[in-house]
């Protein structure tokens, strides 16, 4: 019998062999005092953290620790690093350089104004970046502090680790700690700053490069550092792409645009609304990335954003993620250009997007409902204004979109059954009128109807449906209960959301009291529905 190896123990974060690669490959800043300026001709600059009076460790993620093979350490060197106390002689810490459109405007250069990133580490599961949000000034922090407050650090921390366990691409969160240091913050922008406690998450990626990283270089003109940087992103990250193919920009960029395509269909599908879909805030291995004033639907709504600062142009709502994020990879494409030439090139990348998310945005609504999208054209029309017809219906009726499609997941003898689930999941305060009723009973019998067609046995059915249609997601409010608990020196809430997102797809019922409807308080509290840019 072959011997088995003994696993290799876990390691302390300090103990992680700490490699410093990026700053090692790229030019980094000649300027190594940290103060705000325009760069040039770099990728980076290399900058430690700015040291906190009274680091806490608040939270930590176990699961993602346990995946890369670290020990929990709450005290010494480690928790020295989580808070930027330390840096160890192996490391080379840095914030990156990169531009981006904000709100479809070029805004130049921005950068990690207060992410550094520590490290990159081999770890158990492959090679991860380590960086630590809120850990002070940048020479890309323009006129701000580089830190983050609390309340914007529990969201992040926990929307990262939840997104993954709900099997949607995003960095991930492995700690997140108070810095007990405030942070002064006009949380509404009304002229009434006040102290907040401060915190710092570390991120975690296989690598943070955004959109506006490659954008920045081409928008000066630096080609050469272009091209070895996207040279470097396809040897690094696309191992599928020949290095030496004379196609390869092409391919990368086709390979983005795939990505960034289902990671739009993914939040469409969780319902999640990312709030600020800046190129800067996209990455380029399509995860979901910087977690600002994002939310989740609630009442089913294509136009609601919780971002209180695109609530005129509701830019970034939920229903116009898809479309923005190709126009967000049409920059993207448009900064490879230099290294392609050909437009046409371009255009095929750009027409690929589209043709990826018109076949899987379909495909994706048909495994919430437990269907399959038809494939003979009067069929497909009939199903395709079923689709239109309930999506029409969810926003009249104000239905909570996860309680809903969680409450399709299961067994419906009949309408009434079906009016009985759908009933509690509506934020009307009144009954549905008669014409919801009627429009609703005669969905429903469609519905029926094509769940018969689709031959699938019922408990088949409800299993795969409740793979894709998650219980439990980080509304706004429970994220808001944390934080206010948190506040007050609490952090076991922010333990037990975690514990319960990391099965947000099964039925779970000692957690039940997290999987309901937002009460009517948090309709419009702060925090709970909308939210400022502040963080
Ligand atoms: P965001 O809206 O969070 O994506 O940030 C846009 C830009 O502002 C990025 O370059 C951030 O690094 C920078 N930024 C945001 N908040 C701060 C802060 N408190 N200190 C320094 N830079 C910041
Ligand atoms: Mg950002």
């Amino acid at each position: 019998m072959a011997q088995e190896l003994p696993l290799p123990a876990d390691l302390s974060f300090s103990e992680l062999p700490w490699e410093a690669r990026f700053a090692g490959l790229f030019p980094g800043d000649p300027e190594a005092v940290n103060f705000t300026r325009p760069v040039s001709e770099i990728t980076h600059s290399v900058t430690s953290p700015t040291a906190v009076r009274a680091p806490t460790l608040l939270a930590w993620s176990d699961r993602l620790a346990t995946e890369l093979g670290i020990k929990k350490s709450e005290s010494g060197d480690s928790l020295a690093l989580l808070a930027g106390n330390l840096v160890l002689p192996s490391m080379r810490p840095y914030a990156a350089r990169y531009g981006g459109h904000q709100f479809g405007h070029w805004a130049g250069q921005l950068g990690d104004g207060r992410a550094i990133t520590l490290g990159e580490v081999e770890t158990k599961s492959g090679r991860r970046e380590f960086q630590l949000k809120g850990a002070g000034p940048t020479p890309y922090s323009r006129r701000a502090d580089g830190r983050a407050v609390l309340r914007s650090s529990v969201r992040e921390f926990l929307c990262s680790e939840a997104m993954h366990f709900l099997g949607v691409p995003t960095t991930r969160a492995l700690a997140l700690v108070g810095t007990g240091e405030a942070v002064v913050r006009d949380l509404f922008y009304d002229g009434n700053p006040r102290e907040e406690p401060g915190a710092i998450v570390t991120r975690v990626s296989p690598s943070f490069l955004r959109f506006g990283n490659f954008q920045i270089l081409a928008a000066t003109g630096e080609t050469d550092l272009l091209r070895d940087l996207t040279d470097f992103l396809i040897a690094d990250h696309f191992p599928n792409i020949s290095p030496v193919d004379p196609d390869r920009y092409g391919l990368l960029l086709d390979e983005v645009g795939r990505r960034t395509a289902r990671l739009m269909i993914e939040w469409m599908r969780v319902g999640f609304v990312h709030g600020v879909m800046n190129t800067d805030n996209m990455a380029v291995l399509g995860l979901t990335i910087d977690y600002g004033p994002y939310g989740w639907l609630e009442p089913y709504d294509p136009g609601w954003t919780p971002n209180t600062t695109d609530s005129e142009g509701r830019r970034y709502c939920y229903g116009n993620q898809p479309g923005i994020g190709h126009w967000n990879f049409a920059r993207l494409c448009e900064a490879l250009q230099p290294l392609i030439g050909d437009e046409s090139r371009l255009k095929r990348s750009l027409e690929l997007y589209r043709e990826i998310f018109e076949r899987e945005y379909p495909e994706m609504i048909a495994r919430k409902l437990g269907v399959t999208v038809p494939v003979e054209a009067a069929e497909l029309t009939a199903y395709r204004e079923e689709i239109e017809m309930l999506f029409g219906l969810l926003q009249s009726s104000e239905a909570d979109m996860t309680l809903f499609f969680r409450g399709l997941s299961t067994e419906l003898a009949g309408a009434e059954d079906f009016l009985g689930m759908l009933t509690p999941t509506l934020y009307r305060a009144a009954p549905l009128t008669p014409e919801l009723d009627t429009a609703w009973r005669a969905w429903f019998s469609r519905y029926r109807a094509r769940l018969i067609k689709s031959g699938l046995l019922a408990a088949e059915r409800i299993q795969s449906m409740r793979a894709v249609n998650p219980k439990f997601v980080l509304r706004n409010y429970l994220a808001q209960n944390a934080i206010v608990a948190a506040e007050s020196g609490d952090a076991t809430l922010i333990a037990r959301l975690l514990r319960v997102l990391e099965f947000p797809y099964d039925e779970n019922p000692s957690d039940q009291d997290l999987a309901e409807k937002r009460p009517e308080w948090a309709r419009s509290a702060p925090g709970c529905s909308a939210l400022s840019c502040s963080s």
